[in-house]
C-alpha cells in the first residue's frame, strides 16, 4: 500500500539504511583481523556449501570445497557450472569472470586440503554432533589463527565449538540463500567467542562484498527468529479465513518481492516441514500441504499450482478446499480479512520480537534489525525495515493493532512488548533507543 511508504523520503530511507550498514557491521571496540583471506574452505558441498564458495570464488579467493560424497560433489560442480552459465547470460559478468571464478573452486574428499586455508565455513547437515565433530577434526588441520565459522541456521553455537575445546575461536556465519546472491550474513557471538573472532568473521563478510550484521546467539538468530512469527500468523490467517494468494498479495503490493506462501514454494515446502517436525512445532496447514506431497515449484503444487516449466504461482481449488476442510474440523467459522489487516497481522508481530530482540541485547540498534531485513528477505526499500518502519508508523498504532489482536486470538505472543508500550507511551522512537550495555561487542 503505498500511503504506508509515502510516509518515508527516499534519500532518508537510503541515508538511514548506509548508516545502518556501517553501525551493523562494526561494533566498537574489537581488534583488526588477523589475515587478508586468500585461500579458503567449505566444508559441505550442499546448496548453501556451493553458494558460499561461489561467493568466496567471486571475490577472488581460492576455494576448497570438500565433501566425502563423490555424488554431492558431481552435483555441486554441476550446479556451480550453470550458476556461472547464467550469471553470463545475463551479463552480471562477462563470460571470462565467469570461467577465472568457476577456476578458482576446487572439489574434493579431503580435509587435508584446508591446511594452508586462511578461513574455513563448514555447512554440512543440520546435526550437532556431526558438526561437533567435524570441529574437532579441522581445528586439528587449520592454523592456530585460520578463522572457522558454522553457517548453521538453529543449532547452539556454544555447544558445536565446546566439544572440541574451541568455543573461543566458534562463530556463526549464517548466509542466506542462494549464498552468492543473498547480501546478508548474521555474524553471530556465542557466549565464549573471542573478540578476534568476531573481528575476522566481519571483515570476511565484507571482503565477500557481504552484507554483515554482528549478533548475540539467540534461537534462530534476528532474521528467522523475526519470520516464525510472520509463518505462525500467516498460517492462522488461512485457518480463519483468508487465501494464499490473498496473504502473499497484500505483501508484495507492500513491495516485498514475493510473499509467504509463494516464497515457501520456491524454497521447498518440505524445507520448513523438516524444521518444524525437528524442533516440534505443528501447524494444521502447512503439515498438510507438503504431506500431500505438494513440495512447492519442484513437484508443479504447494500452496499454489504451476503450469509445467513455469514459476508463476496459480491460485488452486484443491488448496482452498483443503484450507477449509481444516477449518471445518477445527470447528472455525472463516470471516474475511481486509488489506490492512493482513498487512498488521503479518508485520506487527515480527515488530513486537524484533523489539523482544533488542531488549535482550541481541543486536546493539533498532537498525540492525532493518539490516537484516532488507539484506536477508526483501524489505522494500521504499520502508527500509519492519524496525524503521514501526516508526514510521506510530508506535501507539503498532501497540493497539497488537493488543486488538492479542485479544482477538488469545495469543500471549501477540501482547506488545513492555518496551514497546513504554516508548509509544512516552512519545520516543525505537530508532532512538539507547545502545543496551549487553550487546555484540568485546565481553
Ligand atoms: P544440504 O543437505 O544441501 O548439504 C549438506 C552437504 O553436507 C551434503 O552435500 C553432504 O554430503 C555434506 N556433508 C555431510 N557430512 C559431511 C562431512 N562430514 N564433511 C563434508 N561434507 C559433509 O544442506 P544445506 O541446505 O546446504 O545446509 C547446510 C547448512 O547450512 C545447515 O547447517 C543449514 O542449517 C544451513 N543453512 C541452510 C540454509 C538453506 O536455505 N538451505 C540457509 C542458511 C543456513
Amino acid at each position: 500500500m503505498t500511503h504506508t511508504h509515502a510516509l518515508i523520503d527516499t534519500e532518508d530511507a537510503a541515508r538511514y539504511l548506509a548508516e545502518a550498514e556501517i553501525l551493523a557491521s562494526a561494533p566498537p571496540g574489537l581488534p583488526a583481523p588477523r589475515r587478508d583471506v586468500r585461500r579458503a574452505g567449505v566444508i559441505g558441498a550442499g546448496t548453501m556449501g556451493r553458494g558460499i564458495a561461489m561467493a568466496f570464488a567471486n571475490a577472488g579467493i581460492a576455494v576448497q570445497l570438500v565433501d566425502p560424497d563423490a555424488e554431492a560433489r558431481q552435483r555441486a560442480a554441476q550446479a556451480m557450472d550453470d550458476a556461472y552459465a547464467g550469471a553470463a547470460a545475463k551479463a552480471r559478468m562477462s563470460p571470462e569472470q565467469a570461467r577465472t571464478a568457476r577456476g578458482r573452486i576446487a572439489l574434493t574428499d579431503s580435509l587435508s586440503a584446508l591446511a594452508d586455508a586462511d578461513a574455513v565455513i563448514e555447512a554440512v547437515f543440520e546435526d550437532l554432533a556431526l558438526k561437533q565433530r567435524l570441529y574437532a577434526e579441522v581445528c586439528a588441520i587449520i592454523d592456530a589463527d585460520c578463522l572457522l565459522a558454522t553457517n548453521t541456521s538453529f543449532l547452539d553455537l556454544n555447544a558445536i565449538g565446546s566439544a572440541a575445546s574451541h568455543a573461543e575461536r566458534t562463530v556463526g556465519m549464517h548466509f542466506f540463500s542462494p549464498a552468492n546472491i543473498m547480501p546478508l550474513v548474521e555474524v553471530v557471538q556465542g557466549r565464549d567467542t573471542a573478540p578476534q573472532t568476531l573481528a575476522d568473521a566481519l571483515a570476511l563478510a565484507l571482503k565477500l562484498g557481504k552484507k554483515p550484521v554482528a549478533m548475540r546467539a539467540c534461537d534462530g538468530f534476528v532474521g528467522n527468529r523475526m519470520l516464525s512469527r510472520r509463518t505462525i500468523e500467516a498460517e492462522s490467517l488461512l485457518l480463519h479465513g483468508a487465501l494464499p494468494h490473498e496473504v502473499d498479495g497484500v505483501l508484495t503490493r507492500f513491495g516485498f518481492p514475493m510473499g509467504p506462501f509463494a516464497m515457501t514454494d520456491m524454497a521447498g515446502v518440505d524445507v520448513n516441514w523438516r524444521t518444524r517436525k525437528a524442533r516440534g512445532l505443528p501447524l494444521a496447514i502447512a503439515d498438510a500441504i507438503c504431506e500431500a506431497g505438494r513440495l512447492g515449484q519442484k513437484t508443479g503444487k504447494g500452496y499454489y499450482r504451476y503450469a509445467p516449466g513455469s514459476r508463476a504461482p496459480i491460485p488452486d481449488p484443491q488448496v482452498q478446499a483443503l484450507i477449509e476442510g481444516i477449518a471445518q474440523t477445527a470447528g472455525i467459522e472463516r470471516e474475511s480479512f481486509s488489506d490492512t489487516e493482513i498487512r498488521e497481522r503479518l508485520l506487527y508481530p515480527m515488530i513486537n520480537e524484533g523489539v523482544r530482540i533488542l531488549s535482550e541485547g541481541v543486536i546493539r540498534r533498532a537498525s540492525d534489525i532493518d539490516v537484516v531485513w532488507r539484506y536477508g528477505y526483501g524489505w522494500p526499500a521504499a520502508s527500509v525495515g519492519p524496525m524503521r518502519y514501526a516508526d514510521e508508523a506510530g508506535l501507539v498504532a503498532v501497540c493497539d493493532a497488537l493488543d486488538r489482536m492479542a485479544r482477538k486470538t488469545g495469543r500471549e505472543s501477540l501482547v506488545p512488548h513492555p518496551l514497546l508500550r513504554e516508548l509509544a507511551a512516552t512519545g520516543r522512537s525505537l530508532a532512538a533507543q539507547p545502545v543496551p550495555e549487553k550487546t555484540p561487542i568485546p565481553s
